[in-house]
């Protein structure tokens, strides 16, 4: 089956300027998907979510914010192992991305964070594709790493929040540690 549209999964306004340029430019009907309970604390998920609103609203893209902030669908989706919490919040978010496409008609799903440096990029592609074939859905691959500095020329004029840790409250901690 022919793939012509992309449920995308939005982590922030910084990744997602060039990320959803990049497949509308590919041919692909291009929505959002905000669905991050992985970002802690409220306050902060709160201010991700409107720079990303803001953004996505300039750029003329659709969003869909899920409909409740629960950082208890992190917390459980970890189960305690703090070592591997990367793969699990991976899991979490593209899992309900790959959900929320197929109940929608999109042909596939992608997500923002392939085009961060910062991220486990083989594991995200490692996640995507197991999600794919287990739900039947394509999931919408491309190493966009070399384009994140792009990203942030794309948001640098629009006064954007910017964040300074990944979300979660263990990634806050180092943050804070490391200064
Ligand atoms: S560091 Fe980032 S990707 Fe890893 S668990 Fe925390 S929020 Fe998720």
């Amino acid at each position: 089956m022919m793939v012509d549209s992309v449920l995308v999964h939005v982590c922030c306004a910084h990744c997602a300027a060039y990320t959803l340029s990049f497949w509308q430019k590919q041919g692909y009907r291009s929505e959002a998907l905000w669905y991050n309970p992985n970002i802690h604390p409220e306050e902060e998920h709160l201010l991700r979510l409107q720079a990303t609103k803001k953004l996505l609203e300039e750029m003329r893209v659709p969003l869909t914010v899920y409909p409740s902030y629960q950082p208890s669908d992190y917390f459980d989706a970890l189960n305690g192992n703090q070592v591997q919490r990367c793969l699990n919040c991976f899991r979490l978010r593209l899992g309900k991305t790959a959900q929320i496409a197929l109940e929608n008609g999109f042909g596939g799903f992608s997500s923002t964070l392939l085009i961060s440096p910062h991220q486990e990029h083989d594991n995200i592609l490692a996640m995507g594709d197991e999600l794919g074939l287990e739900r039947g859905i394509a999931f919408l691959y491309s190493d966009l790493r070399r384009r994140y500095s792009d990203s942030r020329v794309m948001t640098k004029p629009r006064d954007l929040y910017r964040q300074n840790y990944c979300g979660c409250i263990y990634s806050k901690q180092e943050r804070d540690i490391t200064g």
